[in-house]
């Protein structure tokens, strides 16, 4: 059988017929860390594969799963439910397995409970209502992707918004597939290119400004988002950040107790001021995992490829720490982030509360809402023009990752 393996792109052949688990276990993979698809669908540990079978395994930084093969979960009284078809997925964490059509469900209920309450917020308040019109920022990565997926299904007012970063072939590559995505579902999209717009890529910015890559994109993100969001009349800006980002990035905090970013990491976020919108995260109880497999079980395409640029990212540390506990503890990593915000969300809420910061006002050069004369983005664009014509006089362009 011909193995597709992903990150590096490889393949291996191996003779059937072998177990999915014998599989993984030649390749040397952890079951927990990855996806095996075969046929287009979902196959578990027992499954077996012949000879002839095309068979794809993604990886997923997760925690992970044992060999469960009948669709039961426990409901949230604690009983066990399930319709015994055979289990596509498995999570130790639930305590639960499911075929494809309740795994579907399982996904949404769990973005639906988010919504309907979210954490840290006033009771009865919503993450948003069906009357308002919000904004999906989608990265052609599985988590945003299954995000609008479900948010349309659901019946939300939803559209797109992509932002072109510039980095070689990743970046086109997510942008065709945000663009057949939002056109299979009859869905609309908004394209903001760094380039175009702002007159620089994330290569070219970070390389100009001499800030990390991360920095530049994630500044140059948050503000596009922002900024779309209230050009086009937009109540709320929705991220597909999930259970495995937002645990890393409360590690990260945690560990070199950065106060103001623990106070503002909390999946909704309101706007306290004028040309700002409320920014929400209504996948963080769900992970990646089981957004990989949403994407999967959906026939949604998506970018599996990294990142070409993410190398040095401390995110993937702390993953990969959170991933090694989670291992032989399932639920720990939700522990440690739900707990977070169920016990301490509400101890920062008067320095993250609904008030605008002090002192709150216009940027200068773009109105967008700052604490200082000028906002953070138009200071980072404007030392990056500044160095770009004296970087290119001088040697040739940020080399674009050929991928
Ligand atoms: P990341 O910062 O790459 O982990 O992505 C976190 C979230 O930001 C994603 O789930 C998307 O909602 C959004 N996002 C990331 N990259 C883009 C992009 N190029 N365009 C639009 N949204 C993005
Ligand atoms: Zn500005």
């Amino acid at each position: 059988m011909r193995v597709r393996l992903r990150n590096p792109d490889r393949v291996e052949t191996l003779a059937g017929p072998l177990t999915v688990a014998e599989v993984l276990e030649r390749l040397d993979l952890s079951p927990h860390t990855v996806l095996v698809i075969s046929g287009g669908q979902l196959v578990t540990a027992g499954h077996t594969l012949e000879d002839a079978d095309e068979v794809e395994i993604r990886p997923v930084i997760s925690g992970g799963a044992g060999a469960a093969p009948r669709c039961v979960w426990v409901d949230p009284g604690g009983d066990a439910r399930g319709c015994r078809a055979p289990a596509v997925i498995e999570e130790p964490r639930h305590r639960s397995a499911w075929c494809p059509e309740h795994f579907v469900e399982h996904v949404q209920q769990q973005i639906r409970k988010t919504i309907d309450h979210p954490p840290a917020r006033p009771p009865h308040e919503r993450m948003f209502s069906y009357g308002d019109r919000l904004l999906v920022a989608v990265s052609g990565g599985k988590d945003s992707l299954a995000l609008w997926d479900v948010l349309l299904d659901l019946g939300y007012q939803a559209d797109g918004l992509y932002i072109g970063l510039g980095i070689g072939g990743y970046s086109k590559r997510s942008q065709v597939v945000c663009e057949e995505f939002a056109a299979a579902r009859g869905a609309q999209l908004h394209v903001v290119s760094l380039a175009e717009t702002y007159g620089y890529t994330t290569p070219t910015g970070a390389q100009a400004s001499g800030r990390s890559t991360c920095g530049v994109c994630g500044l140059s993100k948050r503000y596009a988002f922002n900024k779309v969001a209230v050009d086009h009349g937009y109540d709320v800006v929705v991220t597909g950040h999930n259970l495995d980002d937002e645990a890393a990035t409360l590690l990260g905090n945690v560990i070199r107790w950065q106060d103001p970013f623990l106070a503002r990491q909390r999946p909704v976020l309101p706007a306290t001021g004028a040309n700002q919108v409320r920014k929400v995260k209504p996948l963080y109880r769900l992970s990646e995992r089981e957004m990989a497999a949403y994407c999967v079980v959906r026939g949604i395409d998506y970018v599996v490829e990294e990142c070409p640029l993410v190398d040095g990212n401390t995110g993937h540390e702390l993953k990969a720490t959170l991933d090694a506990l989670e291992a032989t503890s399932p639920g720990l990593k939700a522990q440690f982030l739900f707990g977070f915000l169920d016990k301490h969300a509400t101890k920062w809420d008067e320095e993250a509360g609904d008030d605008p910061p002090a002192g709150l006002g216009a940027c200068e050069t773009c109105g967008m809402p700052t604490t200082g004369e000028v906002c953070a983005f138009c200071r980072q664009r404007d030392r990056i023009l500044a160095a770009l014509p004296l970087l290119s006089a001088d040697r040739p362009q940020a080399d674009l990752p050929v991928t």
